[in-house]
C-alpha cells in the first residue's frame, strides 16, 4: 500500500492518496480544498503515478475534509464515501453527484485493487467520524492526532462517544502507524505512552 500526503487549505488538512502498488487502483481520503487549484498537484501525482482513482473517502463531514469532493468527483467520476451519520454534510456542497454517494457503516470494507481498508466508526468529533484500518496502519481523521485529539465542542460532538472511540483505538497494536487528519504521523505505541488524552 502506497501513501502520498498532501497538505491542503488554511487548516492544513492532510489529504491522502492511497494506492495499490500492484494494480494502481487508488482512493483519495479527505480532499479538503480552499481553492480548486490546490487539486492540481494531486491530479499531477495521480497522472504521473498512473493511478486509477476508484473512490473518494471522507473521514467525517467537516468542510476542511470534504470541500474538494466535488472537484475530485468531477475529475474522476467516482463515488464519495462517508459514514451515514455525517452524510448530510455533503448536501451543503455544490455539484456533488448524490446518487453516487456510498454510505459507510462500522465494519465495512473499502476496496481498491488488491488492497482494502476497514471502516471503524469512531464518533465523538462528529457523529459520523470514522477511522480506516489497514493491516498495520490507521487513518484517524480528526479523532486522534499525534499528541492530541479532535475537538468535541462542535455541533454533533460528544465527549462520551469520543472516550469510547479512543478506547477502541487503544486496542490497536503499538506498531500501528497513525495517519491523522491534521499534523504529523505517529505510531500507536507512542500515543499510548505520551498522548495525555489516551494515558489519563
Ligand atoms: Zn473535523
Ligand atoms: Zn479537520
Amino acid at each position: 500500500m502506497l501513501i502520498e500526503t498532501f497538505i491542503l487549505g488554511s487548516l492544513s488538512t492532510n489529504c491522502y492518496v492511497v494506492s495499490s502498488e500492484k494494480t494502481k487502483d487508488a482512493i483519495v481520503i479527505d480532499p479538503g480544498l480552499d481553492f480548486s487549484l490546490e487539486a492540481d498537484q494531486i491530479f499531477d501525482y495521480i497522472t504521473q503515478a498512473s493511478l486509477n482513482v476508484k473512490l473518494i473517502v471522507n473521514t467525517h463531514g467537516h468542510p476542511d475534509h470534504i470541500s474538494g469532493d466535488a472537484v475530485f468527483q468531477e475529475k474522476y467520476n467516482v463515488p464519495i464515501c462517508i459514514h451515514r451519520s455525517d452524510a448530510a454534510s455533503l448536501k451543503g456542497l455544490e455539484n456533488v453527484n448524490f446518487p453516487a454517494a456510498v454510505l459507510l457503516e462500522d465494519g465495512g470494507l473499502i476496496k481498491f485493487g488488491d488492497e482494502s481498508l476497514k471502516v471503524m466508526h469512531t464518533p465523538g468529533h462528529t457523529p459520523g467520524s470514522i477511522c480506516l484500518l489497514g493491516e498495520r496502519l490507521v487513518f484517524t481523521g480528526d479523532t486522534l492526532f499525534a499528541g492530541g485529539i479532535g475537538r468535541t465542542d462542535f455541533p454533533g460532538g460528544s465527549d462520551t462517544y469520543m472516550r469510547l472511540s479512543l478506547q477502541k483505538l487503544m486496542r490497536l497494536p503499538d506498531y500501528f502507524f497513525i495517519y491523522p487528519g491534521h499534523g504529523s504521523t505517529s505510531i500507536m505505541g507512542e500515543e499510548k505512552r505520551a498522548n495525555p488524552f489516551l494515558t489519563s
